[in-house]
């Protein structure tokens, strides 16, 4: 029976964390980057429906994602097997490693990450960049969270923080237009994915046949286009 509820059952509500260029910013108020695009692409695939977009801090996407206030995260987020304990992912759509950043013509020489023991070092909360700090370096480091990446890449412009741990291809993209530099790469092999609750295999199956969709018909190549120029 085909009433306004059935299709309201169709409508899935994307939430994502802008400040983590290029893959979800707000730009002069508005929501843009590859993972909105890509999430509008695969979506379009699909018999489900897009709602308006829910901006969040990254740490509250996964809370808001299981109490229902949203369906899906489209937030450049690594599927671990610790969220994989609460959350759900589609099929992996990109793929990526991890840079410590630095102020650009700053004091600080890092080669590897033990160079950052005895630093004031910073990540976006509930990270897997957090999480690296966290394990590789513990108590070495003096360790700052923040709630967004951007309020952490200003204390380092300033000087008032050392260095970050962040996705690279995120620190490529600070690195481009503001005062901090890409210190080193460390290989992490993340993939992100699409997050939606567990059991929700239907969402699940649409939102990976989606992603192989796009990627076939040369749509996933033109938004990395749009959004890496490569
Ligand atoms: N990929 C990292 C993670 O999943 C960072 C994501 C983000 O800050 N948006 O934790």
């Amino acid at each position: 029976d085909a009433g306004a509820g059935d299709e309201d059952d169709n409508v899935i509500v994307p939430g994502t964390a802008p400040g983590f260029e290029p893959f979800q910013m707000n730009v002069d108020g508005e929501l843009v980057g590859f993972d909105i695009d890509l999430l509008e692409a695969v979506v379009a695939e699909t018999d489900y429906e897009l709602g308006d977009w829910e901006e969040l801090e990254f740490d509250s996407l996964q809370p808001a994602l299981e109490n229902g206030n949203i369906d899906v995260i489209a937030a450049a987020m690594t599927i671990t097997e610790e969220r994989q304990e609460s959350i759900a992912f589609s099929e992996p759509y990109y793929s990526a490693d991890q840079s410590v950043l630095v102020q650009t013509g700053g004091d600080v020489q890092a080669e590897e990450l033990e160079d950052l023991e005895g630093l004031e070092v910073g990540a976006q909360s509930g990270t897997t960049g957090e999480g690296i700090v966290d394990e590789e370096l513990g108590d070495a480091v003096d360790y700052t969270s923040y709630d967004n990446y951007v309020l952490a890449v200003e204390e380092l412009e300033r000087g008032t923080l050392d260095a970050i741990v962040i996705d690279e291809p995120v620190g490529d993209s600070f690195a481009g237009d503001r005062d901090v530099e890409v210190a080193f790469t460390f290989e992490t092999g993340e993939e992100y994915g699409f997050a939606i609750r567990q059991g929700e295999e239907e969402i699940q199956d649409a939102l990976s046949e989606g992603i192989e969709a796009v990627e076939e018909s040369g749509e996933y190549d033109e938004i990395t286009q749009e959004w890496f120029g490569e």
